[in-house]
Protein backbone atom coordinates (compact mmCIF):
# COMPACT_ATOMS: atom_id res chain seq x y z
CA UNK A 1 0.00 0.00 0.00
CA UNK A 2 3.31 2.45 -0.28
CA UNK A 3 1.75 4.45 -3.19
CA UNK A 4 -1.70 5.18 -1.24
CA UNK A 5 -1.40 9.01 -0.77
CA UNK A 6 -5.20 10.02 0.59
CA UNK A 7 -6.99 7.75 2.98
CA UNK A 8 -10.76 9.17 3.79
CA UNK A 9 -12.22 6.94 6.95
CA UNK A 10 -15.91 7.65 7.65
CA UNK A 11 -17.96 5.40 10.19
CA UNK A 12 -20.60 5.31 7.62
CA UNK A 13 -19.31 4.36 3.78
CA UNK A 14 -21.64 3.03 1.29
CA UNK A 15 -20.25 0.34 -0.67
CA UNK A 16 -21.52 -1.82 -2.72
CA UNK A 17 -21.94 -4.51 0.05
CA UNK A 18 -23.79 -1.80 2.28
CA UNK A 19 -22.99 0.72 4.73
CA UNK A 20 -20.04 0.84 7.41
CA UNK A 21 -17.33 1.95 9.17
CA UNK A 22 -14.02 1.89 6.67
CA UNK A 23 -11.09 3.59 5.71
CA UNK A 24 -10.65 4.11 1.67
CA UNK A 25 -7.59 4.14 0.26
CA UNK A 26 -6.75 6.33 -3.02
CA UNK A 27 -3.77 6.53 -5.37
CA UNK A 28 -3.10 8.28 -8.34
CA UNK A 29 -6.97 9.03 -8.56
CA UNK A 30 -8.56 6.08 -8.23
CA UNK A 31 -9.63 3.89 -5.33
CA UNK A 32 -6.94 1.63 -4.25
CA UNK A 33 -9.04 -0.87 -1.91
CA UNK A 34 -11.11 -0.11 1.14
CA UNK A 35 -10.01 -1.34 4.30
CA UNK A 36 -10.92 -1.18 8.07
CA UNK A 37 -12.43 1.71 9.84
CA UNK A 38 -8.64 1.36 11.80
CA UNK A 39 -6.58 0.81 9.60
CA UNK A 40 -2.98 2.06 9.77
CA UNK A 41 -2.63 4.91 7.85
CA UNK A 42 0.42 3.77 5.29
CA UNK A 43 3.73 6.29 5.56
CA UNK A 44 3.47 9.31 3.57
CA UNK A 45 -0.74 8.87 3.17
CA UNK A 46 -2.43 12.09 4.66
CA UNK A 47 -5.83 11.25 6.16
CA UNK A 48 -9.28 12.84 5.97
CA UNK A 49 -11.17 11.59 8.82
CA UNK A 50 -14.66 12.52 8.03
CA UNK A 51 -16.21 11.57 11.67
CA UNK A 52 -19.68 10.93 11.73
CA UNK A 53 -20.19 12.24 7.88
CA UNK A 54 -21.16 9.45 5.21
CA UNK A 55 -18.91 8.97 2.61
CA UNK A 56 -20.70 8.00 -1.12
CA UNK A 57 -19.90 7.75 -4.29
CA UNK A 58 -19.80 10.80 -6.23
CA UNK A 59 -23.56 11.18 -8.37
CA UNK A 60 -23.35 10.27 -12.22
CA UNK A 61 -26.27 12.19 -13.74
CA UNK A 62 -27.15 11.14 -17.09
CA UNK A 63 -29.78 13.54 -17.81
CA UNK A 64 -28.04 17.32 -18.01
CA UNK A 65 -28.55 20.13 -20.55
CA UNK A 66 -25.61 22.66 -20.42
CA UNK A 67 -26.93 24.69 -23.33
CA UNK A 68 -23.42 25.66 -24.01
CA UNK A 69 -22.56 27.06 -26.43
CA UNK A 70 -25.26 28.68 -27.97
CA UNK A 71 -27.71 29.66 -24.93
CA UNK A 72 -24.77 30.06 -22.78
CA UNK A 73 -27.26 33.08 -21.38
CA UNK A 74 -29.60 29.86 -20.17
CA UNK A 75 -26.75 27.91 -18.64
CA UNK A 76 -22.72 26.77 -18.91
CA UNK A 77 -20.32 24.57 -18.41
CA UNK A 78 -18.85 26.36 -15.82
CA UNK A 79 -21.95 27.18 -13.81
CA UNK A 80 -23.85 23.73 -14.36
CA UNK A 81 -20.15 21.58 -13.18
CA UNK A 82 -19.94 23.88 -10.29
CA UNK A 83 -23.66 23.51 -9.40
CA UNK A 84 -23.27 19.68 -9.76
CA UNK A 85 -20.22 19.77 -7.84
CA UNK A 86 -21.90 21.73 -4.94
CA UNK A 87 -24.74 19.04 -4.85
CA UNK A 88 -22.37 15.89 -4.69
CA UNK A 89 -22.45 15.52 -8.53
CA UNK A 90 -19.14 14.40 -10.05
CA UNK A 91 -20.00 12.97 -13.93
CA UNK A 92 -22.70 14.71 -16.02
CA UNK A 93 -23.98 13.60 -19.61
CA UNK A 94 -25.21 16.13 -21.64
CA UNK A 95 -27.88 16.59 -23.41
CA UNK A 96 -27.61 16.96 -27.14
CA UNK A 97 -30.00 19.90 -27.35
CA UNK A 98 -30.27 23.72 -26.49
CA UNK A 99 -27.10 24.15 -27.36
CA UNK A 100 -26.10 25.77 -30.73
CA UNK A 101 -25.03 23.47 -32.49
CA UNK A 102 -26.84 20.69 -31.29
CA UNK A 103 -24.62 17.31 -30.89
CA UNK A 104 -25.82 15.75 -34.24
CA UNK A 105 -22.62 15.55 -35.78
CA UNK A 106 -19.30 14.43 -35.48
CA UNK A 107 -18.09 18.05 -35.96
CA UNK A 108 -20.72 19.36 -33.33
CA UNK A 109 -19.60 17.00 -30.72
CA UNK A 110 -16.15 18.64 -31.40
CA UNK A 111 -17.38 21.85 -31.15
CA UNK A 112 -19.28 20.57 -27.33
CA UNK A 113 -16.61 19.04 -26.16
CA UNK A 114 -13.84 22.11 -26.95
CA UNK A 115 -16.35 24.63 -25.44
CA UNK A 116 -16.86 22.33 -22.44
CA UNK A 117 -12.92 21.21 -21.92
CA UNK A 118 -11.23 24.07 -19.56
CA UNK A 119 -14.90 24.96 -17.90
CA UNK A 120 -15.69 21.33 -16.46
CA UNK A 121 -15.32 21.15 -12.60
CA UNK A 122 -16.80 17.61 -12.88
CA UNK A 123 -16.68 14.49 -15.36
CA UNK A 124 -18.48 15.42 -19.01
CA UNK A 125 -20.12 13.38 -21.05
CA UNK A 126 -22.39 13.81 -24.18
CA UNK A 127 -25.27 12.51 -25.25
CA UNK A 128 -26.00 12.67 -29.49
CA UNK A 129 -29.52 13.26 -30.89
CA UNK A 130 -31.52 11.41 -33.65
CA UNK A 131 -33.17 13.71 -35.81
CA UNK A 132 -35.25 12.59 -39.01
CA UNK A 133 -32.22 13.54 -41.64
CA UNK A 134 -29.14 12.33 -39.64
CA UNK A 135 -29.24 8.79 -39.62
CA UNK A 136 -25.92 8.48 -41.50
CA UNK A 137 -24.45 10.47 -38.54
CA UNK A 138 -25.47 7.99 -35.88
CA UNK A 139 -22.59 5.41 -36.35
CA UNK A 140 -20.07 7.95 -36.22
CA UNK A 141 -20.86 9.92 -33.57
CA UNK A 142 -20.94 6.42 -31.87
CA UNK A 143 -17.58 5.86 -32.21
CA UNK A 144 -16.34 8.79 -31.57
CA UNK A 145 -17.65 8.40 -28.04
CA UNK A 146 -21.27 9.57 -27.32
CA UNK A 147 -23.55 7.58 -24.57
CA UNK A 148 -26.20 7.15 -26.51
CA UNK A 149 -28.68 8.94 -28.51
CA UNK A 150 -32.11 10.77 -27.77
CA UNK A 151 -35.02 10.93 -29.61
CA UNK A 152 -38.06 13.32 -29.07
CA UNK A 153 -41.48 11.65 -30.04
CA UNK A 154 -43.57 15.41 -29.44
CA UNK A 155 -41.81 18.79 -30.50
CA UNK A 156 -39.02 19.16 -28.34
CA UNK A 157 -39.69 22.88 -27.72
CA UNK A 158 -36.67 24.13 -30.15
CA UNK A 159 -36.69 23.89 -33.83
CA UNK A 160 -33.20 22.74 -34.48
CA UNK A 161 -34.10 19.32 -32.82
CA UNK A 162 -37.43 18.02 -35.13
CA UNK A 163 -38.84 14.95 -33.26
CA UNK A 164 -39.07 11.59 -35.38
CA UNK A 165 -42.79 10.15 -36.33
CA UNK A 166 -43.17 6.68 -36.59
CA UNK A 167 -41.47 6.29 -39.40
CA UNK A 168 -38.23 7.67 -39.10
CA UNK A 169 -37.99 6.43 -34.94
CA UNK A 170 -38.18 2.92 -36.69
CA UNK A 171 -35.51 3.99 -39.22
CA UNK A 172 -33.21 5.62 -35.94
CA UNK A 173 -33.44 2.78 -33.99
CA UNK A 174 -32.83 0.39 -35.82
CA UNK A 175 -29.52 1.87 -37.46
CA UNK A 176 -28.43 2.34 -33.50
CA UNK A 177 -29.59 -1.77 -32.49
CA UNK A 178 -27.37 -2.44 -35.50
CA UNK A 179 -24.02 -1.47 -33.32
CA UNK A 180 -25.95 -2.04 -30.15
CA UNK A 181 -26.00 1.63 -29.38
CA UNK A 182 -28.94 2.79 -27.02
CA UNK A 183 -31.79 5.07 -27.60
CA UNK A 184 -32.77 7.48 -25.28
CA UNK A 185 -36.79 8.88 -25.91
CA UNK A 186 -38.65 11.98 -24.64
CA UNK A 187 -41.39 10.02 -24.89
CA UNK A 188 -44.82 11.84 -25.40
CA UNK A 189 -47.57 10.86 -28.47
CA UNK A 190 -47.70 14.26 -30.39
CA UNK A 191 -51.49 13.47 -31.70
CA UNK A 192 -52.74 13.22 -27.77
CA UNK A 193 -50.92 16.16 -26.98
CA UNK A 194 -52.46 17.96 -29.52
CA UNK A 195 -56.16 16.54 -28.69
CA UNK A 196 -55.88 17.44 -25.42
CA UNK A 197 -57.39 20.79 -23.98
CA UNK A 198 -54.66 23.35 -24.87
CA UNK A 199 -56.14 26.20 -22.63
CA UNK A 200 -52.94 28.51 -21.79
CA UNK A 201 -53.07 30.49 -19.44
CA UNK A 202 -51.57 30.76 -15.54
CA UNK A 203 -53.76 28.04 -14.09
CA UNK A 204 -51.70 24.95 -13.59
CA UNK A 205 -54.60 22.57 -13.83
CA UNK A 206 -55.23 23.70 -17.27
CA UNK A 207 -51.31 22.90 -18.30
CA UNK A 208 -51.43 19.77 -16.72
CA UNK A 209 -54.64 18.70 -18.37
CA UNK A 210 -52.94 19.61 -21.77
CA UNK A 211 -50.20 17.09 -20.91
CA UNK A 212 -51.95 13.84 -20.26
CA UNK A 213 -50.91 10.99 -19.06
CA UNK A 214 -52.07 8.78 -21.82
CA UNK A 215 -49.67 10.65 -24.16
CA UNK A 216 -46.72 9.15 -22.30
CA UNK A 217 -48.48 5.76 -21.82
CA UNK A 218 -49.13 5.51 -25.83
CA UNK A 219 -45.49 6.64 -26.82
CA UNK A 220 -44.08 4.22 -24.36
CA UNK A 221 -46.25 1.06 -25.49
CA UNK A 222 -44.73 2.51 -29.07
CA UNK A 223 -41.51 2.19 -28.47
CA UNK A 224 -41.73 -0.98 -26.36
CA UNK A 225 -43.33 -2.22 -29.69
CA UNK A 226 -40.36 -1.23 -31.55
CA UNK A 227 -37.57 -1.88 -29.25
CA UNK A 228 -39.21 -5.69 -29.41
CA UNK A 229 -39.07 -5.96 -32.91
CA UNK A 230 -35.71 -4.43 -33.30
CA UNK A 231 -34.46 -5.75 -30.01
CA UNK A 232 -33.44 -2.35 -29.60
CA UNK A 233 -31.43 -1.19 -26.14
CA UNK A 234 -34.03 1.71 -25.51
CA UNK A 235 -34.28 4.17 -22.54
CA UNK A 236 -37.65 6.02 -21.06
CA UNK A 237 -36.56 9.56 -20.25
CA UNK A 238 -38.26 11.48 -17.41
CA UNK A 239 -41.37 9.13 -16.74
CA UNK A 240 -43.83 10.67 -14.80
CA UNK A 241 -47.27 9.22 -15.94
CA UNK A 242 -47.59 6.13 -13.48
CA UNK A 243 -49.94 4.74 -15.48
CA UNK A 244 -47.32 3.28 -18.23
CA UNK A 245 -45.85 1.75 -14.86
CA UNK A 246 -47.81 -1.91 -15.34
CA UNK A 247 -46.87 -1.69 -19.39
CA UNK A 248 -43.23 -1.24 -18.30
CA UNK A 249 -43.22 -4.23 -15.57
CA UNK A 250 -44.87 -6.32 -18.39
CA UNK A 251 -41.98 -5.38 -21.29
CA UNK A 252 -39.16 -5.83 -18.70
CA UNK A 253 -40.54 -9.22 -17.42
CA UNK A 254 -40.80 -10.21 -21.10
CA UNK A 255 -37.29 -9.46 -21.79
CA UNK A 256 -37.55 -6.28 -23.90
CA UNK A 257 -34.27 -4.34 -22.82
CA UNK A 258 -36.13 -1.36 -21.84
CA UNK A 259 -34.67 1.32 -18.77
CA UNK A 260 -36.72 4.26 -17.30
CA UNK A 261 -35.65 7.07 -15.30
CA UNK A 262 -37.66 9.83 -13.15
CA UNK A 263 -36.30 13.07 -12.07
CA UNK A 264 -36.56 14.34 -8.41
CA UNK A 265 -39.49 16.72 -9.61
CA UNK A 266 -41.71 14.52 -10.04
CA UNK A 267 -40.90 12.91 -6.69
CA UNK A 268 -40.87 15.42 -4.70
CA UNK A 269 -42.78 18.12 -5.40
CA UNK A 270 -46.84 17.84 -6.69
CA UNK A 271 -49.39 19.66 -8.89
CA UNK A 272 -51.72 20.31 -5.97
CA UNK A 273 -49.20 22.59 -4.45
CA UNK A 274 -47.91 24.57 -7.50
CA UNK A 275 -49.18 27.79 -7.53
CA UNK A 276 -51.25 29.56 -10.63
CA UNK A 277 -48.74 31.01 -12.88
CA UNK A 278 -45.50 29.51 -11.11
CA UNK A 279 -44.05 28.57 -14.43
CA UNK A 280 -40.74 27.78 -12.26
CA UNK A 281 -42.90 24.43 -12.01
CA UNK A 282 -43.24 23.87 -15.73
CA UNK A 283 -41.15 20.67 -17.34
CA UNK A 284 -42.49 18.58 -20.16
CA UNK A 285 -44.38 15.64 -18.82
CA UNK A 286 -45.53 17.65 -16.31
CA UNK A 287 -45.73 17.27 -12.80
CA UNK A 288 -48.62 15.25 -11.64
CA UNK A 289 -51.25 14.14 -8.47
CA UNK A 290 -49.46 13.22 -5.12
CA UNK A 291 -51.56 9.89 -5.80
CA UNK A 292 -49.19 9.56 -8.87
CA UNK A 293 -46.20 10.12 -7.08
CA UNK A 294 -46.86 7.59 -4.58
CA UNK A 295 -46.73 5.08 -7.46
CA UNK A 296 -43.40 6.40 -9.05
CA UNK A 297 -41.89 5.75 -5.49
CA UNK A 298 -43.18 2.51 -5.19
CA UNK A 299 -42.05 1.67 -9.13
CA UNK A 300 -38.52 2.92 -7.54
CA UNK A 301 -38.75 0.61 -5.00
CA UNK A 302 -39.88 -2.43 -6.91
CA UNK A 303 -36.75 -1.98 -9.94
CA UNK A 304 -39.60 -0.87 -12.41
CA UNK A 305 -37.90 2.47 -12.55
CA UNK A 306 -33.89 1.88 -12.58
CA UNK A 307 -33.02 5.44 -11.67
CA UNK A 308 -33.58 9.22 -11.07
CA UNK A 309 -31.71 12.07 -13.07
CA UNK A 310 -32.32 15.56 -12.81
CA UNK A 311 -33.19 16.79 -15.96
CA UNK A 312 -31.33 20.36 -15.29
CA UNK A 313 -32.96 22.31 -17.92
CA UNK A 314 -32.97 25.89 -17.17
CA UNK A 315 -33.38 29.02 -19.24
CA UNK A 316 -33.23 33.02 -18.13
CA UNK A 317 -35.67 34.06 -16.26
CA UNK A 318 -37.75 36.58 -18.51
CA UNK A 319 -38.52 33.08 -20.35
CA UNK A 320 -39.97 31.94 -17.14
CA UNK A 321 -43.39 34.00 -17.85
CA UNK A 322 -46.98 32.76 -15.37
CA UNK A 323 -48.50 31.34 -18.73
CA UNK A 324 -47.58 28.13 -18.88
CA UNK A 325 -48.81 27.37 -22.34
CA UNK A 326 -45.60 30.16 -23.89
CA UNK A 327 -43.20 30.13 -20.82
CA UNK A 328 -39.60 27.79 -20.89
CA UNK A 329 -40.44 24.07 -20.07
CA UNK A 330 -37.62 23.31 -17.71
CA UNK A 331 -36.33 22.82 -14.11
CA UNK A 332 -33.20 23.84 -12.53
CA UNK A 333 -32.15 20.95 -10.24
CA UNK A 334 -28.27 20.19 -10.02
CA UNK A 335 -27.42 21.44 -6.80
CA UNK A 336 -30.36 20.26 -4.84
CA UNK A 337 -31.51 16.60 -6.32
CA UNK A 338 -29.48 14.93 -3.46
CA UNK A 339 -30.83 16.86 -0.85
CA UNK A 340 -34.52 16.88 -2.29
CA UNK A 341 -34.58 13.05 -3.22
CA UNK A 342 -32.90 12.41 0.17
CA UNK A 343 -35.48 14.29 1.83
CA UNK A 344 -38.46 12.55 0.78
CA UNK A 345 -36.59 9.64 0.55
CA UNK A 346 -35.97 8.94 4.03
CA UNK A 347 -39.66 10.26 4.94
CA UNK A 348 -40.61 7.12 2.95
CA UNK A 349 -38.30 4.37 4.57
CA UNK A 350 -35.38 4.20 2.14
CA UNK A 351 -32.20 4.37 2.57
CA UNK A 352 -29.64 6.54 1.80
CA UNK A 353 -27.89 3.20 0.29
CA UNK A 354 -30.90 3.61 -2.05
CA UNK A 355 -30.63 6.90 -3.05
CA UNK A 356 -27.01 6.00 -4.09
CA UNK A 357 -28.66 3.29 -5.98
CA UNK A 358 -30.75 5.36 -8.23
CA UNK A 359 -28.61 8.57 -8.59
CA UNK A 360 -24.83 6.46 -9.48
CA UNK A 361 -24.85 3.52 -9.24
CA UNK A 362 -27.56 3.12 -12.13
CA UNK A 363 -27.03 5.96 -14.06
CA UNK A 364 -23.24 4.91 -14.38
CA UNK A 365 -24.68 1.26 -15.45
CA UNK A 366 -26.66 3.07 -18.54
CA UNK A 367 -23.99 5.08 -19.60
CA UNK A 368 -21.64 2.28 -19.32
CA UNK A 369 -19.52 3.60 -16.78
CA UNK A 370 -19.35 1.66 -14.03
CA UNK A 371 -16.26 -0.48 -13.86
CA UNK A 372 -14.98 3.57 -12.72
CA UNK A 373 -17.51 5.64 -11.52
CA UNK A 374 -21.10 5.19 -9.25
CA UNK A 375 -19.46 2.40 -6.32
CA UNK A 376 -16.88 2.92 -3.67
CA UNK A 377 -15.05 -0.08 -4.78
CA UNK A 378 -11.01 -0.68 -5.58
CA UNK A 379 -10.56 0.23 -9.09
CA UNK A 380 -12.99 2.71 -9.31
CA UNK A 381 -12.24 6.31 -9.80
CA UNK A 382 -12.00 8.35 -6.38
CA UNK A 383 -15.11 10.52 -6.80
CA UNK A 384 -17.40 11.10 -3.28
CA UNK A 385 -19.84 13.32 -1.89
CA UNK A 386 -19.31 13.64 2.02
CA UNK A 387 -23.05 14.47 3.45
CA UNK A 388 -24.72 15.43 6.55
CA UNK A 389 -28.09 13.55 6.17
CA UNK A 390 -29.38 15.16 9.19
CA UNK A 391 -28.47 18.62 8.54
CA UNK A 392 -31.26 21.18 7.43
CA UNK A 393 -30.71 24.01 4.65
CA UNK A 394 -33.60 26.23 3.51
CA UNK A 395 -32.91 26.63 -0.18
CA UNK A 396 -32.32 30.27 -1.06
CA UNK A 397 -32.73 30.71 -4.80
CA UNK A 398 -29.47 33.36 -4.22
CA UNK A 399 -27.09 30.68 -3.07
CA UNK A 400 -27.24 28.66 -6.12
CA UNK A 401 -24.48 28.45 -8.67
CA UNK A 402 -26.44 27.31 -11.55
CA UNK A 403 -26.49 30.58 -14.20
CA UNK A 404 -30.33 31.91 -13.14
CA UNK A 405 -31.11 31.90 -10.04
CA UNK A 406 -35.03 30.24 -10.68
CA UNK A 407 -36.16 27.24 -8.91
CA UNK A 408 -38.98 25.49 -8.10
CA UNK A 409 -37.42 24.53 -4.60
CA UNK A 410 -37.24 28.26 -3.07
CA UNK A 411 -38.07 27.87 0.30
CA UNK A 412 -38.22 24.53 1.06
CA UNK A 413 -36.38 22.47 3.76
CA UNK A 414 -34.38 19.94 2.96
CA UNK A 415 -32.24 17.38 4.61
CA UNK A 416 -28.58 16.65 3.47
CA UNK A 417 -25.81 18.99 3.57
CA UNK A 418 -22.95 18.11 0.95
CA UNK A 419 -19.78 19.04 3.11
CA UNK A 420 -17.67 18.07 0.40
CA UNK A 421 -17.37 16.61 -2.81
CA UNK A 422 -13.93 15.03 -4.75
CA UNK A 423 -12.93 13.79 -7.86
CA UNK A 424 -10.23 11.54 -8.46
CA UNK A 425 -8.92 11.96 -5.04
CA UNK A 426 -9.21 15.73 -4.98
CA UNK A 427 -11.46 17.88 -3.55
CA UNK A 428 -12.77 20.20 -5.98
CA UNK A 429 -15.36 21.56 -3.61
CA UNK A 430 -15.72 22.54 0.32
CA UNK A 431 -18.22 24.95 2.35
CA UNK A 432 -18.34 26.83 -1.12
CA UNK A 433 -14.97 27.29 -2.01
CA UNK A 434 -13.90 25.75 -5.37
CA UNK A 435 -10.79 24.58 -7.05
CA UNK A 436 -10.05 25.33 -10.54
CA UNK A 437 -11.84 23.09 -13.23
CA UNK A 438 -10.59 19.47 -12.87
CA UNK A 439 -12.66 17.74 -14.87
CA UNK A 440 -12.29 15.68 -17.66
CA UNK A 441 -14.52 15.00 -20.97
CA UNK A 442 -15.04 11.26 -20.68
CA UNK A 443 -16.45 9.15 -23.88
CA UNK A 444 -18.01 5.74 -24.41
CA UNK A 445 -15.98 2.22 -23.72
CA UNK A 446 -16.90 -0.36 -25.82
ZN1 LIG B 1 -34.35 16.84 -20.73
Amino acid sequence: MSDTELVLRSTRVITPEGTRAASVAVAAGTIRAVLPYDAPVPEGARLEDLGDHVLLPGLVDTHVHVNDPGRTEWEGFWTATRAAAAGGITTLVDMPLNSLPPTTTVAHLRTKQQVAADKAHIDVGFWGGALPDNVKDLRPLHEAGVFGFKAFLSPSGVDEFPHLERDPLARSMAEIAAFDGLLIVHAEDPHLLSSAPQQGGPRYADFLASRPRNAEDTAIAQLITEAKALHARVHVLHLSSSDALPLIAEAKAEGVRLTVETCPHYLTLTAEEVPDGASEFKCCPPIRESANQDLLWQALADGTIDCVVTDHSPSTADLKTDDFATAWGGISGLQLSLAAVWTEARKRGHGLEDVVRWMSTRTAELVGLDTRKGAIAAGHDADFAVLAPDETFTVDPAGLQHRNHVTAYAGRTLHGVVKSTWLRGQRIVADGEFTEPKGRLLTRHP
